[in-house]
Formats: C-alpha cells, structure tokens, sequence
C-alpha cells in the first residue's frame, strides 16, 4: 500500500515541478579489489586519485567487509539483501534462482531508469535493467566478448576503458532525463589472471612495490584451515598463467608445473592447467596488441632466464610477489583512470549534484599478507572490502566510519535513499544513518560471515564467524572442527589465535553465545550447513 501512495505522492510532486527529484545511484564496483590498494585507504603500494574523489566528498568505510567472500555469492548478497544460505548461492558453482526479488528489479518499478555494464558473473542475465551488456562469465581483459539483450558484441580494445565507454555512452546517448537513474558500472579488473593494458603492462613493470609484513607467514599460531590453503604465492601462483613466463622458458629452464585437479565431494572436477599461459592474451589480441605486449613479455622472460636459476625460495617469493604486484596494480591504475572519467562527466554535465556514488569491491584480496593471493577467509584482507560513498549535500566530505556494515546492507541502503518500500524478506540495514552523521541511530555491533565453498579451487576450509570491532570468532568445519579467536585491536595482523588462551575465556563464553544468536537471528543453521555439503 505504501508503494502506492509514495507513487501518487511522487506523481504529485512530479506533476508540479514537472521533475522527479529521487537521487540517482551510480554503483561502482570492481572484482577482487583490495582496500591496500586504494589510496584513500592506504597509499603504500599506489596512488588512486580519482577513487579517492569519492571518498574526499563523501564517507570512507573503514570496517565494510562481506558475508561470504567469493565473487558470484558476493554479488547474490548484494542483490538480493539475503545472507548466501537463504539465497542459496553458496558457491561459485551453485545455481542462482532467478524467481529472486532482485534490487534493481524494485528500482524499475519504482519509475527508475535502470542499466548495468561490465561483469555480473552469474550465469544468467541480469533482470531488472532496461539496458545492459555484462561479459559472460568471467569475460576477457582483452577484445570482450558481450551479452546483450538482443545481440552479442565483440568489442576491441581493454576491458576496463571498454565498460567505461559503454556507460558513458549510455549516460549521454541512452538516459531519459525525466526519471532518475540507477546504473550498475561493474568491473572485470583485478581479477585473476591479471592482465594491465599494454600501457599500464610496460609503465608498471617498471616498477617496485613494498612486501607487506606478514609475506613470509608460516601459520604458526594458527588452525589447520591457514595451513591447507592453497594460496601462497611462493607454492601454488603459477609461473606461466601468473607471473608471465613463457611456457617454453619454463621447459627450457628445466621446470615442470603440475595441473593440479580438485575433486569436490559431489563428485565436480576442477582443473587448473599450468599451461593455459595466456588464455587471454593469445587467443584474443590482435598482431598490434601483441606486439606491444611481447616486448615486455621478453623482459620478464629473460629477467627469469638469467636469475631464476640462482635463487632461493625465499627471493623466489620476493621475485614472484614482484610480478604479481605489477601486474595487479596495473589493472588497478586503469580503473583509477577510467573511474576518473566518469567522475569528470557526472559533473560536467551537472549530474554529480543528486547522484549517489559508491565505489566497491566484490569483496577484499590477499595482496601477499599471509604469504597469500586470492580470498575466501575470514581473515581481514579478504573479508573486509573497500566502501566509499559520497552523497552532495547528504554527507558530509571527508568523512570516516569504522562501524561494521556489510555488502548486505547495500540493496536496502539504496531502496531507502530512493524512497522504495525494502521486502521484509531483506536482511541487512539501511546505511542512511551513518551517511547523514546520525551514529547514534546506528546499534549494530557484530556481523555473521559464512563461506562454504570446499573443497574446491585454493582449499579454504569451510567456516562460520562473528566479527566485532574488537574480535573475531570463528569456526572452520567439514573435515575438521577447529574454532580460532582473533583480538584485533592488540593484533591486527592475525597472527595469533587465542581461542585456548586462558586470558580471553570470557571473550569466547560472550562471542560463542553471540554467535549462536546470530546464527538464530539470520535463519542460518546445522540443517542448513548439512544441506549445503558436497
Ligand atoms: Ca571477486
């Protein structure tokens, strides 16, 4: 009923002022980007000016993390406002149903304008968009292929100016300036492998980045869930498929790279094949690309000829951390860029004054700490994700707030900006409060975090947790039953599980109820986690 009379009300108040006044949302978001790797956040490893804007003229989150930290169940969350067990897009592998009530959905039939561009990663096309062209599946850095709602386009050139391009277009050739717009700007990049244009290849090759402290991490201290991980730089990142060394350089030095298969419990096989060097870059750039590319391919090619062969592994895992950094940040640089361009155009063209900006991530990344690339744990690089919003007029510029949201929250959030009824069904809360300056409003002091996808790709066991400003509790199950605690003020860096020590009995008695409620206050369960089991 609600809905209705808003509707009549806003038709009165389009009728008069012949103008919708509802802000419009400009939801920027990219797949894998670490918050070390925005420079509003910390600027030791790049400079990131233009994400920074939004930041600068708006709110830096500095505790926004994820319920589940994997891509196509991150994007579920975020737009159905459900937890992955109700979703049911536990994995990356587990079907979405699309019978879903779904954000954007609420924002065309609220009179909205809605489109997305760029990476959806869901196995099926986004409903909900007047228009759209989303990369199937994980898409190509290079010359994309992209699903359209009548045709598929190839389109020349790199991804991330490519998604740009496509949603400027749409801003200047496509919008219907009588409605107010929801737009959904997504990006491929950094996502694995990691692929920089043939500028930004050669500019940060150049280039050397500072190791994080915990590089050389030997999961002392810690469960056996850190320990299995396959995600360690030195031990599971490939030559070939991430560093870039030619697979002939790799035969000619003497070094052989297994496929490794993971064979989950359902029977699903996964491969990886150490060979598949440059899956998008051979079998998509053209002779001119290549060519540009070649020429720092050569570089590292003969760099690994000549030194490899020398080194221990702890410089091996300086070495490779080194090519992983370069190439990471390079696609970083280019959505900096692109990001920029579509900053310069809301204004231009007077829109930056009732829009709202967000910038994030599917979710955090390991950027070496922990010895690690990927993400999937609890543990802050991957759990936490960089949350920027800036709102004219709303918030104020400038602001920070450690307050634990979620990529939950974000569905409702928006609704509510745009004065759309939130289904009852959604299990986040509306940011508005914290975005006005009004804190106090704001009563939430923990978040629940649940991953499931094991065993699979990088064997992150599989584990539940409740996570405060101060603390972090977790309990890794499947194969084994191990719980850890982390005190995060004293310990930022998670290198000590005091779940045992006598110190913090109390801490675990309080979360472990906590937890417990959580799991009751979310309708998450044993019958559920059992269901989800393969
Ligand atoms: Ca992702």
């Amino acid at each position: 009923m609600r809905n209705i009379y808003l509707l009549i009300i806003l038709m009165f108040v389009a009728g008069c002022n012949d103008k919708d006044e509802r802000p419009n949302i400009l939801f920027i978001m990219s797949d894998d980007h670490a918050y070390q790797a925005i420079s509003a956040y910390s600027d030791k490893l790049i400079q990131t000016p233009n994400i920074d804007r939004i930041a600068n003229e708006g709110i830096l989150f500095t505790n926004a993390c994820v319920t589940n930290s994997i891509c196509a169940p991150s994007r579920a969350v975020i737009l159905t406002g459900k937890h992955s067990h109700l979703n049911g897009k536990i994995d990356n592998h587990a079907k979405f149903d699309t019978t879903q009530v779904t954000f954007p959905q609420l924002f065309q039939k609220a009179g909205y304008q809605t489109a997305m561009y760029g990476k959806l990663h869901f196995g099926n096309n986004p409903k909900g968009v007047d228009d759209f062209l989303i990369l199937p599946g994980q898409g190509s850095y290079i010359n994309p292929l992209f699903l359209g709602k009548k045709k598929d386009t190839l389109i020349t050139g790199y991804v991330t100016d490519i998604i740009t391009d496509l949603t400027l277009d749409w801003f200047k050739t496509k919008r219907d300036e009588s409605k107010p717009f929801m737009m959904m700007y997504l990006h491929k990049a950094p996502h694995r492998p990691w692929w920089p244009s043939t500028e930004k290849f050669a500019e940060f090759y150049e280039m050397e980045f500072p190791e994080p402290e915990t590089l050389f991490d030997d999961y002392s201290n810690r469960g056996s869930a850190a320990k299995s991980a396959e995600m360690n730089i030195l031990t599971h990142m490939r030559y070939s498929h991430d560093s870039k060394v030619r697979p002939e350089t790799i035969k000619e030095m003497g070094k052989v790279e297994p496929e490794i298969v993971y064979i989950r419990g359902d029977g699903m096989q996964l491969r990886e094949n150490p060979n598949d060097f440059h899956g998008p870059y051979t079998k998509r750039a053209n002779d001119e690309q290549k060519a540009k590319y070649e020429l720092v391919l050569d570089k590292i090619n003969n760099d690994f000829r000549e030194n490899w062969p020398g080194m221990n592994d702890e410089e091996k895992m300086k070495w490779k951390f080194q090519r992983y950094m370069q190439d990471y940040l390079g696609t970083i640089s280019s959505i900096d860029d692109n990001v920029g361009r579509v900053l310069d155009y809301l204004e231009e063209s007077g829109l930056d004054k009732n829009t709202i900006v967000v910038y994030t991530s599917d979710q955090g990344f390991y950027l070496g700490e922990h010895g690690w690339y990927d993400k999937r744990f609890i543990y802050d690089e991957s759990f936490k994700t960089p949350l920027l919003i800036k709102w004219p007029n709303k918030i104020k510029p400038g602001i920070t707030n450690d307050e634990m949201v979620q990529n939950l929250d974000f569905a409702q959030t928006f609704l509510e900006a745009a004065m759309i009824d939130v289904p009852e069904d959604m299990q986040g809360e509306s940011l508005l409060p914290l975005l006005k300056g009004e804190n106090d409003k704001w009563t939430r002091e923990e978040v629940y975090y649940h991953y499931y996808e094991y065993p699979s790709v990088h064997m992150a066991k599989r584990h539940y947790g409740i996570v405060t400003k101060e603390y972090k509790l977790v309990r890794f199950y499947y194969d084994v039953d191990e719980w850890e605690l982390y005190d995060r003020l004293n310990d930022p860096n998670e290198m000590k599980n005091v779940y045992s020590d006598p110190a913090y009995s109390d801490v675990v008695e309080d979360l472990t109820l906590r937890l417990k409620n959580l799991r009751i206050k979310y309708k998450d369960s044993e019958e559920l986690d059992k269901k989800f089991l393969y």
